[in-house]
């Protein structure tokens, strides 16, 4: 295993759309093994494989540190996802590895279905809500070259910018 480097925005990989994934092999478990270690090193409960510059369909999502008890998934590898029902609406505070040091409050679906392939390439099908519901989306965003930035109010996705900019100039 080893840690793959987080793409920051605006890199561009985290633009482009991503391909489905047609070959389950161990280089793609490589892959997946590299991912769960880089988000757990971060630490972030979720990773998609554009965020390290590979284009495919492949997500990671683990909550354990998140949740109570009650409520624990195991590690979620979702291939090839696919958000089949969205239903009610919440208002809450989101982050990204790939944009680090921001938080807002973003949109989404209070529920959902997502259809995926396992790491097995087996189907599945798996229904959410909570802020398992928001990992699925913002990593499924993810694969569509969508950031949580693009959800923002027009004032608010301005004042990132600007808060951005600002950032950059400071580093220099
Ligand atoms: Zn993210």
């Amino acid at each position: 295993m080893a840690l793959r480097e987080i793409r920051t925005y605006p890199d561009p990989v985290l633009r482009n759309k991503t391909s489905r994934v047609e070959r389950i092999d161990s280089a793609l478990d490589r892959l997946i093994e590299d991912m769960v270690e880089t988000m757990r090193a971060a630490p972030g409960v979720g990773l998609a494989a554009n965020q390290v510059g590979v284009p495919l369909q492949l997500a990671v999502i683990d909550l354990s540190s998140r949740e109570d008890e009650e409520q624990r998934h195991p590690l979620l590898v979702i291939i090839n996802p696919e958000l089949v029902v969205m239903e009610g609406s919440v208002l809450e505070e989101e982050g990204c590895l790939s944009i680090p040091d921001y938080a807002e409050k973003v949109k989404r679906a209070a529920r959902v279905k997502v259809r995926a392939q396992d790491r097995t390439g087996k189907q599945f099908e798996l229904e959410a809500e909570g802020l398992m519901a928001k990992a699925l989306q913002h990593e499924i965003d993810h694969l569509n070259g969508l950031l949580f930035v693009d959800r923002l109010s027009s004032l608010k996705k301005h004042l990132f910018k600007r808060r951005f900019k600002k950032a950059l100039i400071e580093k220099e």
